[in-house]
């Protein structure tokens, strides 16, 4: 993502009618329109009973003798007014923002991002978040992902088991992956699941402390 996100945290109102404008995806910019806005998203009152809006009906008319009307309008960032022409009422409300959706992308990816960073270092400083961050995050790069297992049996941290074993893997190739990798870190420990409780014993135990069940 190139642009700047500091939208999503923007609010605005609307200086006619008091309401808070909508923040809506920008319009694509056809041949002959210069550049546009410069911006990917327009803050605008999308509220029907706006003064800017009822009057504009009339202005236009009058003025260039065609049926549209304007909706009040700024850029992010800006606090100056502008004027857009609609033909209709409902020109702009399909491309209003969810931005809360957006905001838990961006988190996301930033995230994604960070624990890629820190897996560059994880060994050495024996931590294992950024290779959980990028295990248990299902839209992280695949890429990424096949290397925070191999980093995993690397750091052959017993910690990781619990919230593997609690998370649903979407890709069940890769799940297997993970499956292997736990069982290599179990080994290294000198332990075992307990395949009727699950929880980790001793390699050698015969009887289950936790469940009581002869293995
Ligand atoms: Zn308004
Ligand atoms: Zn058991």
């Amino acid at each position: 993502m190139s642009y700047s996100l500091s939208f999503l945290d923007e609010e605005k109102i609307c200086p006619k009618c008091q309401g808070k404008l909508s923040c809506c995806e920008a319009p694509p910019i056809h041949v002959g329109d210069g550049l546009g806005w410069g911006s990917e998203v327009l803050f605008i009152c999308l509220n029907d009973a706006c003064p800017t809006f009822l009057n504009g009906w009339e202005q236009i008319e009058k003025r260039y003798g065609h049926h549209a009307s304007y909706r009040y309008m700024e850029l992010p960032g800006s606090k100056e007014g502008n004027f857009m022409m609609v033909g209709n009422s409902d020109a702009f409300k399909g491309c209003v923002i969810d931005r809360e959706i957006l905001k838990e992308q961006n988190e996301r990816f930033v995230r994604e991002k960070a624990a890629v960073e820190g897996m560059k270092t994880c060994l050495a400083e024996n931590n294992l978040t950024p290779v959980m961050t990028l295990l248990l995050d299902e839209a992280a790069a695949q890429e990424a992902r096949r290397s925070a297992v191999t980093y995993l049996i690397k750091l052959n941290d017993m910690a990781c088991i619990d919230s593997l074993r609690n998370h649903k893997f979407r890709d069940t190739a890769f799940e297997h992956e993970v499956n292997m990798a736990i069982q290599a870190i179990l080994k290294a420990n000198f332990k075992q699941e307990c395949p009727h409780c699950m929880e980790i014993i001793k390699a050698q135990a015969k009887k289950c402390l936790h469940c009581k069940e002869n293995l």
